[in-house]
């Protein structure tokens, strides 16, 4: 794992509170965390990660020279999530707001972003009519959702069918990020395709697909084992 722009930590136990902005040492065992905190971390000098809360939720990352978001975690943190994006970024000025797939512990509360351009892929546009599509239809109704084309907001869109038919990775070149969504998880774990729109007999193509991209990190919409995923 390879991340820039991070500040040395000290070693051994030190207080929650000094977590913020700081990644986890991997001496910690996160099983003792209260996993209700958010916590923001920094991945590179143009992505901040923001992650934990009540579960089922995703993770959130902001990428700064663009004013964008990909994903928004659950409704049900929102307002944690809002706070930790506070430290770094107004909410008016966000513009774009990326969503991986359409689940609702990714699309948290978009009306919250009054400036934003929300996008998802086509596919996935098409699967809100599905019942059972563990989406908020009702919330994701209220916005307006756009297509998305080859590329977003300099992040190239990587069509990725598996664990749902819409589902897609986002490509950063200039810092070899390669957001994952529900697809593929740093620990190699790949993402349920047993939900109502996934389509298991895609996945493999889509792995091969991924294989291609010469990253250095993997931002994948869930972090943790004991995460509970949609
Ligand atoms: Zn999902």
């Amino acid at each position: 794992m390879v991340i820039s722009g991070l500040q040395p930590f000290s070693k051994g136990w030190f207080h929650w509170n000094q977590l913020n902005g700081y990644l986890m040492p991997k001496v910690l065992n996160t099983d003792l965390l209260n996993m209700t905190m958010i916590i923001s971390r920094i991945l590179s000098n143009d992505v901040i990660k923001i992650s934990g809360g009540i579960q089922p939720s995703s993770n959130v990352y902001l990428i700064k020279s663009r004013n964008a978001l990909i994903d928004l975690g659950s409704k049900q943190n929102s307002k944690e999530i809002i706070r930790e994006l506070k430290k770094y970024v107004s909410l008016e000025n966000i513009d774009v707001v990326v969503f991986t797939h359409l689940h609702a512990d990714h699309t948290g509360n978009p009306l919250i972003f009054n400036n934003a351009k929300f996008y998802a892929s086509k596919e996935e546009l098409d699967s809100l009519n599905t019942p059972l599509n563990f989406a908020d239809t009702g919330t994701l109704k209220k916005i307006n959702l756009n297509e998305l084309k080859k590329s977003i907001t300099g992040l190239k869109v990587i069509k990725s069918p598996g664990h749902t038919a819409g589902s897609i990775c986002l490509w950063k070149e200039d810092d070899k990020i390669l957001f994952t969504g529900d697809t593929l998880f740093r620990t190699g774990a790949i993402g349920r395709t047993d939900l109502p729109t996934s389509m298991p007999k895609k996945m493999k193509g889509t792995l091969l697909k991924l294989a291609k991209f010469d990253y250095i990190e993997i931002a994948p919409g869930h972090n943790l084992e004991h995460e509970r995923i949609l």
